[in-house]
C-alpha cells in the first residue's frame, strides 16, 4: 500500500481542476468547495471488562445542495477529520453524478472493530448514533454501511435513532436488514454498479473475452464483484484480502475462493493458487485491476507497476494523486470512485425513496433500475470525457460539480423570490 494521504486535499485539488474546467466565478467555486457542516462528537462506551472509554466520532456533511446527504459510517482507526472530509465532498459529486435527488456526507469512528466484541460495537454504534441524531433525519443527512460496518450497525441506529426521536423512521438510514426496511439487492449493490461499467468501459476498449481481472480487498465490495465478473466470463486471476493474496494464471474458481474466504477468514487458504504479496497485487499481468480495499493504495510507485489497461476503483479514493497522473502518463483507462463504486449509494437511493413511500420493490425491478443508472452515468461521463479529452475522471467530475452548483445556484435564486 502507498504512504497514507490526505484525502479531502487531493479530493480538493480534483474538484479544482473540474472548477477551472467549467470557469465559475470565486463565490460559486468557494460554496461548491467548502463542507456544509462538520460535526466532531464523542463516542463512550463501557468495555466488556467494565472500563470506560472514549473514542472520536465524526459527522461531515459537504453538500445538500440537491437533496439530504447521503454517506456511510466508517470503523476504523485510521478515520481522521480529514479523511471523512474527502469521503464526504466525493458522496456529493457521486451522487450528483447519479443524478440522485441527494446531497453528500460521511461519517466515521475511529476504532479498531476487530478488538471489541459485538456488544461493544453495539454499544459504541448507539451511543455515536445519540451523538449525532440531531443532525441526521430523512430530509437532512441519511447514513448508510461503509468499511467495517454494516447491516446490523444500521440497524442499530435506526432503533437508537427512533428512541431519541420517539417514533420509527426508517428513512433515517439505509443498508438496514430486510426484515427492518432495507432494500432488496442492497448487499450486491456497489459490486453491481461496478460490474456494469467494467463491462461497458471493457466494451470501449475493445479488451478479449475473459478478460483477466485481478482484484484487490475481498470485502463486500471485492468478493461480490469477482462472483459477478467471473459470471460475465471474465477470467479472475487474482484476489487479496489484508492477510494475504492469491494467483493463479488459469484464474480462481471463485464460489470455493468465497467459502474457503468464509470459514476461514483468509483468501490464502484457498489451495489452488499461488499465495502471493498483498502488494504483489497491482504487478500481476491483466487487463483490469480493480482496487477494493482502502484508499491511497496506489501510488506513484504502484501505478509504475500497473499491467492492466483498465483500472476500475471500486474503493473511495484508491488512487492518490500521483498514481492517477502516472496512470494517466501511461495510458491506462480508470473508471473513477465517483462512478465505480456508485451502485451502493444508488441503491440507498432506492432504500430511502421506498421507505418514504411505504413501498418494497422487488430485486428485479432495483437491479433494472440500478442498470439504467450506472449506465447513464457511464455514457455520459465516457461522451464528455472523449468530447473534450480529459480522463474519465475529469469528466466525471465536471458533470457532478456542474450539476452540484447549478443546484447552489437555483436554491440562491429560489431564496431572493421568497424574501423579494
Ligand atoms: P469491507 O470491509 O467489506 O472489505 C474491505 C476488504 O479490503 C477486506 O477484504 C480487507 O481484508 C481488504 N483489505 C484491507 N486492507 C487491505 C490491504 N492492505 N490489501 C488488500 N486488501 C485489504 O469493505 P467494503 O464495503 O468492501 O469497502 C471497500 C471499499 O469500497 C471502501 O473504500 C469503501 O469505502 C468502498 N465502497 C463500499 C461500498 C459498499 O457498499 N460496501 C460502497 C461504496 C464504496
Amino acid at each position: 500500500m502507498a504512504a497514507p494521504h490526505d484525502l479531502h486535499h487531493a479530493v480538493l485539488c480534483e474538484l479544482d481542476r473540474a472548477l477551472d474546467a467549467l470557469d465559475l466565478d470565486e463565490d460559486l467555486r468557494g460554496a461548491v468547495r467548502d463542507l456544509e457542516r462538520v460535526v466532531v462528537v464523542q463516542v463512550p462506551y463501557v468495555s466488556d471488562e467494565g472500563r470506560f472509554h472514549q473514542l472520536a466520532g465524526y459527522r461531515i456533511q459537504h453538500s445538500t445542495a440537491r437533496g439530504p446527504a447521503k454517506g456511510g459510517i466508517r470503523f476504523h482507526p485510521a478515520v481522521t477529520r480529514e479523511e471523512v472530509a474527502g469521503l464526504a465532498t466525493l458522496m456529493s459529486v457521486k451522487t450528483a453524478l447519479l443524478n440522485l435527488p441527494l446531497g453528500g456526507g460521511k461519517g466515521g469512528v475511529a476504532c479498531d472493530p476487530r478488538t471489541l466484541s459485538d456488544r461493544e460495537q453495539e454499544q459504541i454504534m448507539r451511543s455515536y448514533t445519540r451523538a449525532i441524531a440531531p443532525v441526521i433525519g430523512p430530509d437532512l443527512d441519511v447514513p448508510a454501511p461503509d468499511v467495517n460496518t454494516t447491516e446490523r450497525h444500521m440497524d442499530w441506529l435506526a432503533d437508537e435513532y427512533a428512541e431519541v426521536v420517539g417514533r420509527q423512521v426508517p428513512a433515517v438510514v439505509t443498508g438496514k436488514s430486510l426484515a427492518n426496511g432495507g432494500s432488496a439487492g442492497r448487499d450486491t449493490a456497489t459490486a453491481t454498479g461496478c460490474r456494469h461499467t467494467i463491462v461497458r468501459a471493457a466494451q470501449h476498449l475493445g479488451l478479449p473475452a475473459g478478460a483477466r481481472v485481478a482484484i484487490q480487498g475481498f470485502g463486500n465490495a471485492g468478493a461480490h464483484l469477482a462472483h459477478l465478473l467471473a459470471h460475465d466470463g471474465f477470467r479472475v486471476v487474482a484476489v487479496s484480502d489484508s492477510r494475504g493474496a492469491v494467483y493463479n494464471p488459469r484464474g480462481l474458481r471463485i464460489p470455493e475462493l468465497l467459502a474457503d474466504k468464509m470459514t476461514t477468514g483468509v483468501v490464502t487458504s484457498y489451495d489452488d493458487a499461488e499465495v502471493i504479496d498483498p502488494d504483489e497485487l497491482v504487478d500481476v499481468d491483466c487487463e483490469v485491476l480493480v482496487p477494493a480495499a482502502l484508499e491511497g493504495a496506489i501510488g506513484a510507485r504502484e501505478a509504475e507497476r500497473v499491467r492492466a489497461r483498465l483500472v476500475a476503483e471500486a474503493a473511495n479514493g484508491p488512487c492518490t494523486a500521483e498514481g492517477d497522473a502516472v496512470l494517466a502518463d501511461r495510458g491506462v483507462t480508470v473508471i473513477p470512485d465517483v462512478l465505480a463504486s456508485a451502485g451502493g449509494v444508488t441503491v440507498s437511493c432506492f432504500e430511502w425513496q421506498q421507505n418514504r413511500a411505504g413501498e418494497r420493490w422487488t430485486e428485479r425491478d432495483v437491479a433494472a433500475r440500478l442498470e439504467e443508472r450506472m449506465r447513464a452515468a457511464f455514457d455520459a461521463t465516457w461522451d464528455l470525457a472523449t468530447e473534450r479529452a480529459l480522463p474519465l475522471r475529469r469528466g466525471a467530475l465536471v458533470l457532478g460539480v456542474g450539476r452540484i452548483a447549478d443546484a447552489i445556484q437555483a436554491r440562491a435564486r429560489e431564496d431572493l423570490n421568497l424574501s423579494a
